[in-house]
């Protein structure tokens, strides 16, 4: 195993678009990944919220295998099994009447985009095809996307942007009361921001932001490609708001390691598309619907998975929030919701990712400054006071 050879073939045939830990990884079990030399790591990145499952699940693992022999893909111009049972078990499961399949975040935003502007032109005229979302948001790297996506970084070197868009400060009523009018079309958040450090709103925000879209005819779109599929102790994170969207995208966790993308609305909403006006080759192939099948019937039917991520989560938060005491020059803040998990620096976090991947740990660091963990939903309380134990030894030794 030359690693050498290999990670300089990597940077020699791979557009430089990452940067990339010097760190080869071949093969994962549940909460564990293994590199090319061997060496076990316990992951709490969880490929950023999509291993909700663990590496490798069993069931997953069998659907694939069975789908793989059966039939890899077909057009969508014809009917699948699989593809009308994931669609009915989200349906069954959320607020929404009709689904489209896609094969990633960014994609099934678009398609949201699209739709919302679809019928919100049917339905309230040409000019009406603003969307608003919020500063710090991530929506994605296509340009409609990465246009949504409230931080300049993410814009800079790509402009001309996508028109038709305008940003608030997230968990700011009074900014996006002043923002909207007549031109509004649809709001579109993250019910908590993953990408800008794990931001959790006010407890009344959304539900304040869906009054705001049903006295004005606005569509509300969720965004829950991350906090979507159990990620937050509840299948969707729209139910811990009391709330529900018109439009949702998931992406991440649906697939259970499998590039999918779904973009779910109301039946009024989703009657805005006809044949023609949306498509994807690729979107709810054979293989990827059956690993979602796969993947949201263990999330149901172990129903202790979803009960346990909520209690996980408050134990992870309960156990870092312990270290906040002794390092209070160190830990700003503990944040998020069921395993979703962001800890809060005074300082840029890197160097800690990169000690706790030296002690077989992997986590992520996010807005600079956020520790983010978002580990399987199978993971132990053990694992937690593992990782818990090992950043508290970095953390000791930097202060
Ligand atoms: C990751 C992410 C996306 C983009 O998903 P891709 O599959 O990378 O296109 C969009 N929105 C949110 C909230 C995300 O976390």
């Amino acid at each position: 195993m030359d690693i050498k050879r290999l990670l300089e073939e990597s940077s020699k045939y791979l557009m430089n678009t990452y940067s990339k830990y010097p760190l080869i990884l071949r093969k994962g079990r549940g909460t564990k990944v293994y590199s090319i030399d061997g060496k076990e790591y316990l992951d709490f990145v969880g490929g950023i919220a999509v291993n909700i499952l663990g590496h490798c699940h069993p069931r997953v693992v069998v659907a694939i295998q069975k789908q793989a022999q059966r039939l890899l893909h077909v057009s969508n111009l014809y009917h699948i099994e699989p593809q009308i049972k994931l669609a009915g078990l989200l349906v069954e499961n959320s607020f929404a009447d009709k689904v489209f399949f896609c094969n990633s975040g960014a994609e099934a935003n678009e398609g949201a985009f699209k739709l919302a502007r679809k019928y919100a032109k049917e339905h309230y005229g040409e000019e009406r095809f603003e969307i608003i979302t919020a500063l710090n948001s991530f929506h994605g790297r296509t340009l409609a996307t990465l246009t949504a996506t409230g931080q300049e970084k993410f814009h800079k070197g790509f402009e001309p942007l996508v028109p038709g868009f305008r940003h608030v400060p997230f968990d700011d009523l009074e900014a996006l009361q002043e923002t909207i009018n007549d031109n509004t079309c649809a709001i579109m958040l993250e019910p908590i921001q993953g990408e800008g450090g794990v931001i959790v709103p006010s407890p009344d925000y959304l539900r304040e932001i869906r009054r705001i879209c049903d006295e004005n005819g606005i569509l509300l779109i969720l965004d829950e490609v991350q906090t979507g599929m159990g990620r937050t102790g509840k299948l969707f994170a729209y139910e811990h708001f009391g709330i529900e969207p018109d439009i949702m995208t998931l992406a991440k966790g649906l697939g259970g390691g499998v590039p999918i993308g779904s973009l779910l609305a109301r039946e009024e909403v989703a009657e805005a598309f006809v044949p023609g006006s949306h498509a994807s080759t690729f979107g709810g192939n054979p293989l990827t619907t059956q690993a979602a099948i796969a993947t949201i019937e263990t999330l149901l039917e172990d129903g202790i998975l979803l009960a346990e991520c909520e209690r996980l989560g408050k134990y992870f938060v309960k156990r870092l929030s312990g270290l906040k005491d002794t390092f209070s020059s160190i830990i700003v803040e503990i944040r998020g919701l069921g395993l979703m998990i962001g800890m809060q620096l005074t300082r840029d976090c890197a160097p800690i990712v990169k000690a706790c991947m030296e002690k077989g740990v992997l986590v992520n660091c996010t807005a600079d400054n956020t520790l983010r963990f978002t580990p399987p939903l199978i993971v132990t309380e053990k694992e937690i006071d593992t990782v818990t134990d090992i950043v508290e030894d970095i953390l000791s030794r930097l202060s």
